[in-house]
This record gives structure tokens, sequence and C-alpha cells, in this order.
């Protein structure tokens, strides 16, 4: 498989260099250059499959090319789902008739990322060992997305990872996410500064280019195209799991950077028969607004319970944009330079028609994100976070037709969350039983001035030598 960038100048590149290039040159996204497909026939011989067997079948044609064999898939993600915490992986739970959630919490870190990021971090060592190179991992977080990186990375031969947050202001369950992870490549840093400190510490190092290029500084960002590829996965299986390809199934997704609906894009394109997706926001509400107006207008970020899906901008919009534009790649380069000029993207009637074909939006804010908590926990006694509730309650407010089985994705155990949660419904969220620990474990993670030649001493000094 061939990729190209949706921005139309950068090098047309295989899997393995698409894997560590993260964004193209031009500044696009890389996306494949066609979609596989699958026949009705294909689809039907899932059924039965594992949810490894699944994603097999699914990710295999996007790697073809490069370093990574039949052989080296079956393993990685074997090993993966393995490590999950239910023999399902991501199984589906039923609300009412047509009304099904899929759990996609049951990895190391209780979020969806880790169905990408497991297999993600898998899939750079294998390369980078072929390539006898190594990678410096630096990034910031809130305390959301931190953990799933980290975990993705530990124990990865041929990756150092070092992940900053703001000293004090993570909670705890968040904070212990991360530093609980005790490995030799994994460095907790507690910056005594806020969150846009560690960005910009970050945003320092990536501008050094001798320091960039001394150490194989490397990001995992959710621009990456083999976090959307194994996110596909999930999809086909829930449609098999309920009818497909012999009956239709639609989506409801909680979004931010619009990577994990982009997935659900992506498996109708490769034959899986989808109705509809339901883009569900909280009170950043640029996505629902561009589906509701065919403009996307640019707003402040505002804190809500429902961190992970506080964005801005949603990076990976490009990659649908650029298929609404007929892959026209000048097009998307005019459309991106106004909107960063202006903070405005308005679309054609034609183009806005196309996106609405299969494409509802719906805001929640967080006083309706609590109301929705305590009533599905009041309907159906089961606890869902902040974030799974967005999905449930938009895909309800938008479903087009009662007789297709709306699947939300459920994108966060209660147990990361537990404060909303507990406000929302009285109850208070266990963890799981193999974290059920976690208060207890042993933490490693280091003070870090706010000081970026500090923190590139730092760097040197302990990551690992080649
Ligand atoms: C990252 C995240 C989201 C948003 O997913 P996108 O792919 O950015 O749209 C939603 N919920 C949770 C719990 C997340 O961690």
């Amino acid at each position: 498989m061939r990729y190209i960038s949706t921005r139309g100048s950068a090098p047309v590149l295989q899997f393995d260099d698409v894997l560590l290039a993260g964004l193209a040159r031009d500044g696009g996204l890389y996306v494949p250059e066609t979609w596989p497909h699958f026949t009705a026939d294909e689809i039907k011989s899932f059924r039965g499959m594992s949810y490894a067997e699944v994603a097999f079948a699914v990710i295999k044609p996007f790697v073809t090319g490069g370093t990574v064999d039949d052989d080296a898939l079956k393993t990685i993600l074997d090993e993966t789902y393995a490590g999950f915490n239910h023999t399902a992986v991501a199984p589906l739970k039923q609300l009412d008739g047509n009304d099904w959630v899929m759990e996609l919490f049951h990895g190391p870190t209780l979020a969806f990322k880790d169905y990408a990021l497991q297999v993600v971090g898998r899939l750079f060592d294998h390369v980078l060992a072929k390539r006898g190179q190594r990678i410096t991992i630096v990034g910031a977080t809130s305390g959301d997305t931190g953990s799933a990186a980290i975990e993705a990375c530990r124990d990865r031969e041929n990756v150092d990872i070092f992940i900053l947050h703001p000293a004090g202001r993570v909670s705890e369950v968040q904070r212990r996410q991360m530093t609980t992870v005790i490995a030799d490549n994994v460095h907790n840093l507690a910056v005594d500064g806020s969150f846009d400190d560690c960005q910009d510490l970050v945003k320092a190092l990536f501008n050094d280019h001798a320091f960039r290029d001394e150490i194989g500084l490397s990001a995992v960002n959710s621009i990456n195209w083999a976090r959307i590829m194994c996110q596909i996965a999930y999809y086909f299986w829930a449609g098999v799991q309920l009818g497909a390809p012999d009956r239709e199934v639609s989506f409801s997704v909680p979004s931010g950077n619009f990577g994990n609906v982009y997935a659900g894009y992506a498996a109708l394109q490769m034959g899986l028969p989808i109705k509809q997706f339901v883009v569900g926001s909280n009170s950043n509400d640029i996505l629902a607004r561009f589906f509701d107006k065919g403009v996307m207008k640019m707003d402040g970020v505002h804190p809500t319970i429902s961190p992970s899906m506080d964005i801005q901008v949603s990076s990976n919009f490009e990659r649908l944009l650029f298929d609404l534009y007929d892959r026209d790649g000048a097009a998307i380069v005019d459309l991106m330079t106004e909107f960063r000029k202006t903070g405005l993207m308005e679309m054609s009637q034609g183009q806005f028609a196309k996106a609405r074909e299969h494409f509802d939006g719906y805001r929640l804010d967080d006083a309706q994100t609590r109301a929705a908590i305590l009533d599905v926990y009041q309907k159906t006694g089961e606890l869902v976070d902040p974030h799974s509730v967005i999905g449930i309650a938009a895909g309800r407010a938008c479903n087009r037709d009662r007789s297709v089985p709306m699947i939300a994705l459920a994108t966060a155990h209660p147990a990361k969350f537990p404060d909303a949660v507990k406000q929302a419904s009285g109850v208070y969220p266990d963890l799981p039983e193999r974290l059920s620990d976690l208060y207890e474990r042993p933490e490693k993670v280091e003070p870090m001035s706010n000081d970026a030649d500090a923190l590139m001493a730092h760097v040197r000094k302990n990551r690992r030598a080649a």
C-alpha cells in the first residue's frame, strides 16, 4: 500500500515510512492511495473470528510493501489483544432494543487509545529493529492521554519515552496510571509549571534541529496513520456481531480530534454497510456546529468534565475533507491556509451535502452530560464515563432509523473519571480488579524545572544508549 498526503506535495510513502513520519512534510496527513475493499462474502468470513483475527484481516492490506509481513503482524496483534482484560476485547452491551454500546476500555489504561497505541508501539519496535534505529519520544500531557503512550512504549527495545505533566495539576488516578509504570525506558517528568509550559518545552526540543537529530526525537501524535488503521478493526468487529453485511449498522462516537470516527468512515469505504455516524461533542463543539451549518469556526478551548474531547481544532478532519474535495490536495491547501488565517472554513453546498450523507453532529454541555450519566444508570444499571455517555446520548438524539442498530463507542472506563461519575450518579466507580492496587503501587517520577536546556540535558543523560 502506498500513502499520499492530503496536501498533495509530500513524497508518496510505503507503510514503514508513514509509521515513522507522522505528519507529512507538506503539513498534510497521510492517507492510503486507494481504499482496500472487502466483498460481502469476505465480510461474512469474519463471523466467528476472534478480535485479533478480524484485526489481522482488516490491517493486513495497509501494511503490505514494508517489513511487516503476515507472521510479524499476526504475532503483534495476538500479543497485543491477549493482554486485554476481556476475552471479547471489544464487547458489545445492549442498553435497549437497537441501542448498543461497544466497550473500548479493556486495555491497560482503560481508554480506547490502547486499541491502537498498543499495536503501534510494537510496530515501531519492529520497524526500528529492522532498520537498526532508535527513537526518543517526548510528549506533554494534561493527564488524560499520557498513560496510553507510556503503556504503549514500556518494554519496547528501541524506544525511550519522556512524558511531561504539570506538577500537582493532574488528578491522582491519572498521575498514578503514568508514574506506576516502572521501566528503564519510561520517564515521567513533573514540570514546575502549567500544561502550556509543558507543551512549550516539547516544542522547544522539536525546534532544536541538531538536538532532534541527535536523539531521534519523535512523537506519538493522534494524526499517525497507523493509529487510524488499527481503529478500523473494531468497526468491522461490531458490525459483524450485529449482522453485517446482511444488515446495516450505525455508530455514535464521542469525538475530539476526529480520529476515532474517521476510522469508522474508513470502514465504510472498505465495504462495511454503515447507515449513519453521529459525532458527539462536549461544549467544545466545533464539529457539531460544522455538521449543523457547513461552517468550521475556531473557538477557544473550554475545560469540561470530558477533558479528552477538549479540543480547539479536530486535526483528523482534514482526512475527511480530502475525500469530500475529491482528493484535490491543492484545494485542501487553500482551505487550510484560509482556516489558519481567519479561523473560518466554509464549504460549498455540494461538499456539505456529501458530508451530511452519513454524518450528524450533536453536542452536550456538562449539565446534560451529568444528566445522561444518571439516566443511563437509572434505566440500565450501567455506570458510564462522561465521554462514553456523550456517544450514547448523541446517538439517541440523532438516530435516523430505529430499525438499524446504533452502536455508541464507550471510549473510557468510568473509573478513569471517578469524580464526575460519582457527582452525576451518586456511585463511585471502582477500578477493575487488575488495577485495584493502583493507589498502593510505587511511583517513579522526577521533578523538572520549566527550562528547555535542563530538559534537554535530562533527556540526553537518561535515554538508553544505542
Ligand atoms: C481521545 C479520546 C476521545 C476523542 O477521540 P478522537 O479520536 O480524538 O476523536 C474520546 N474519548 C476519550 C476517552 C479519549 O481518550
